[in-house]
């Protein structure tokens, strides 16, 4: 079994080690970032999207957003046109699941399978491979690369049909940016309240308020510390694809479109690579007031 990599950033790079750390014979393809350091490990260089198709059996995209993957998988040079019929190509990108849909359409065509296959969990837990993996396709594809996925993520688990991934990841996105903005303003009102916010933190947490993203972020927050974890930037990028699925489906996104905003003012005062904890900045500077060390 031959697997092609597309896309080796943060995330893709070291999901590519784990498949090599598996077993698996890469050919590996960036269109800008260097790519010594995996061929030293053993895998092979592709040329580009076509050549990397054209000699793999599944093909593994890992792409910053839609107009990404639309080019290395349809564009000119693209994985569409080397890839052999019976290959299946899996996007774990996080994207809008409507361009996931049109891949999909256009490999059919060719008698290509397609999965989308965003992930949850950010660069620590892709270097551990303990990624939570939410696919879209059908279940024969699903089944036939489960045990590739399964060296990448600890939770691998088909939603629905194609787009279904990214509708969950999609779901994933306005959960975590809301819940970020709603720790922030409540422990901005405590500390206004003159209570100290670790101390609410302590108290709340136990209870129907808490939550993976507040254990997750209220430590990093109090002590000041925005270095990513998730950029700000990224999170736009994911909360404009839900706000551009929902306008489509006619769904009204009254919070999503409020933290959009507010991550938006954050870009504006220079916090666009900053991890998505520092959403509590905006809350701090309308009451004039920081929490923890700074
Ligand atoms: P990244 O920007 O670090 O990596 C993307 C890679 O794709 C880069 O190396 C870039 O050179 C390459 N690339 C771009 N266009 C290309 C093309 N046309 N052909 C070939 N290569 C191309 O991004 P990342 O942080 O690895 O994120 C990848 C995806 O995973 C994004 O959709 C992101 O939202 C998602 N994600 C990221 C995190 C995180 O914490 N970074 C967590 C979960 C999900």
């Amino acid at each position: 079994m031959i697997i092609g990599f597309i896309g080796l950033g943060i995330m893709g790079r070291p999901m590519a080690k784990n498949l090599i750390s598996a077993g698996y014979k890469l050919v590996v393809y960036d269109k800008y970032a260097r790519i010594d350091d995996l061929a030293a490990q053993g895998a092979e260089k592709a040329v580009s999207g076509r050549d990397a198709a054209a000699r793999s059996d599944v093909v593994i995209t890992m792409l910053p957003n839609s107009p990404h993957v639309k080019e290395a998988i349809l564009g000119s040079g693209g994985v569409i046109e080397g890839i052999r019929p019976g290959s299946t190509v899996v996007d774990m990108s996080s994207i809008a699941p409507a361009v996931s849909q049109e891949a999909a359409a256009a490999l059919k065509d060719k008698g290509v399978n397609f999965l989308d296959a965003p992930v949850s969990g950010g660069e620590p837990k892709a270097v551990d491979g303990t990624l939570a993996i939410m696919v879209g396709g059908d279940r024969e594809t699903f089944e036939s690369v489960k045990p590739i996925l399964e060296k990448m993520g600890s939770s691998v688990v088909l939603v629905g049909g194609v787009g279904a991934g990214n509708v969950a990841k999609l779901a994933n996105q306005v959960i975590v940016a809301l819940n970020i903005a709603a720790v922030s303003e409540a422990l901005v009102l405590a500390a206004k309240a003159g209570v100290e916010p670790l101390a609410v933190f302590e108290a709340v947490k136990g209870g129907l308020a808490g939550s993976t993203v507040m254990n997750a972020k209220v430590p990093l927050i109090l002590d000041g510390n925005f270095k990513p974890g998730f950029r700000i930037e990224l999170h736009i990028k994911d909360l404009q694809n839900a706000l551009d699925t929902a306008q489509h489906l006619g769904v009204p996104l009254p919070l999503t479109a409020e933290v959009m905003e507010i991550l938006q003012a954050l870009k504006v005062d220079g916090l666009g690579a900053s991890d998505h904890g520092a959403i509590v900045r905006y809350y701090e500077k309308l009451s004039k007031i920081e929490l923890g060390n700074r």
